[in-house]
């Protein structure tokens, strides 16, 4: 089996999806391995490095990707007038993609059409089998650490508390909203640095969880609330009459904050409007909000896609690809996700891939192949 691992071509995407550890992994699972050159450098994974692993180093795209049984990316190629080089055109019929294919982004027809597996990872179920390749959760785990980071760095207080011979500098009061994986990383990382930390979420599981990391569970606990919950583990929308009490407690809540780190989702939907220009002007000059959510739509109205603006004297961080700012790390771990999808794919004696689709996982995120979309949820119904 040839592998190919292509440098990412989107704007702020800095992340490569195999690094040379796994590269030696892949080699020693009986794969050749060609990296695009300069694929890695974005997070200091230096061709150099890829060579000594045992990769061969090819100086273009087309050069890495002929011959390829599998193509190893973080995000979906590029189609025709996306970005400098037509990815898709590149791709061959049978080839295997693996990468954050963004699914519902409108591409995937075009995707398909070029006759690969195509594989989202986005789509793996969150199984236990599945933990080792769940992409989201490595990545937005980062995400929410490098979001209280940012914060930091933009805030002009410190964040512990300090008492100096000249007067006691406050702790941070930081509100994080959405206690999925990246808000749980969030607490954990406010706490470490000494703010004092709160919470809010619309998911009952997520206040025992929100008190276990040392922070106070803030959100209105009524009927709604506590089936709040989808049998995937997901946030379902609330109703307008909860959003209004949420919207409440939230506006008397944030006007005592320093720092809000924004992360709440609800899958295949706008994120939900949890920070209004109100609530925003009601908080103290030289607070911060990073809105983890505005890739899709924002939790605060006034956060704008890839800026860091400051309105009512409040800083409003909207990072484009939060995870991509802390790239050696996020590619590190997300090439180890890959390399635990693949690994079972690898029959023993041939060393082919073998994309079965009996199992579950390979069910739940091969989103196309043939030429067609294969994935149920994309799948047009016949008229
Ligand atoms: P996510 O990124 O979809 O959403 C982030 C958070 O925003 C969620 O906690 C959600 O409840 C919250 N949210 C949505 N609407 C809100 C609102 N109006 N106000 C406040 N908060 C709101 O979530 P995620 O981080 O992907 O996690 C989703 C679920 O998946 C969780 O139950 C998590 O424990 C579970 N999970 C399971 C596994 C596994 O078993 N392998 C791995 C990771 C996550």
């Amino acid at each position: 089996m040839k592998i190919a691992v292509l440098k990412e071509r989107r704007p702020f995407e800095r992340r490569v999806a195999a690094t040379p550890e796994t590269v030696k992994k892949f080699i020693g699972l009986g794969a050749s391995v060609t990296v695009e050159t300069g694929a890695g450098d974005g997070a200091f994974f230096l061709d150099d490095a890829y060579a000594a692993a045992g990769a061969t180093v090819a100086a273009d795209a087309a050069t890495a990707l002929a011959g390829a049984d599998l193509v190893l990316k973080v995000r979906r190629p590029l189609a025709p007038g996306e970005g400098e080089v037509d990815e898709l055109a590149l791709l061959k019929p049978g080839q295997t993609v693996l990468g954050l294919l963004d699914p519902y982004g409108g591409q995937a027809e075009a995707l398909a059409a070029t006759g690969v597996n195509a594989v989202a990872m986005e789509f793996v179920p969150r199984i236990t089998r599945a933990q080792v390749m769940d992409v989201l959760s490595s990545q937005a785990n980062l995400a929410g650490y490098k979001a209280v980071i940012e914060a930091a760095s933009v805030y002009a207080h410190g964040f512990p508390m300090m008492m100096t011979a000249a007067g006691t500098v406050p702790p941070a009061k930081v509100l994080v909203m959405g206690a999925g994986v990246a808000g749980l990383q969030a607490i954990a990382t406010a706490r470490r640095l000494g703010g004092v930390v709160s919470a809010t979420d619309v998911r009952p599981a997520t206040k025992e969880q929100v008190e276990s990391l040392g922070a106070t569970f803030v959100a209105v606990i009524d009927e709604e609330f506590q089936q709040a919950q989808t049998a995937g583990g997901y946030a379902k929308e609330m109703s307008a009459a909860y959003k209004e009490k949420q919207a409440a407690l939230i506006a008397e809540t944030i006007k005592k904050q320093d720092i809000v780190i924004c992360t709440a989702l609800i899958p295949g939907r706008k994120a939900p409007t949890l920070v209004t220009a109100e609530m925003v002007a009601s908080m103290k000059p030289g607070s911060v909000i990073v809105d983890l959510a505005v890739e899709q739509g924002g939790n605060c109205d006034l956060s704008e896609y890839a800026q860091t603006v400051v309105k009512h004297s409040v800083s409003i961080i909207g990072h484009a690809n939060m995870p991509s700012l802390i790239a050696t790390d996020a590619s590190a771990l997300y090439a180890r996700n890959l390399l635990a999808y693949v690994t079972p794919l690898i029959d023993k004696e041939t060393k082919a891939l073998v994309l079965n689709e009996e199992d579950e996982i390979v069910k739940a995120s091969l989103i196309a192949k043939g030429g067609a979309l294969v994935h149920p949820s994309l799948v047009k119904p016949a008229a």
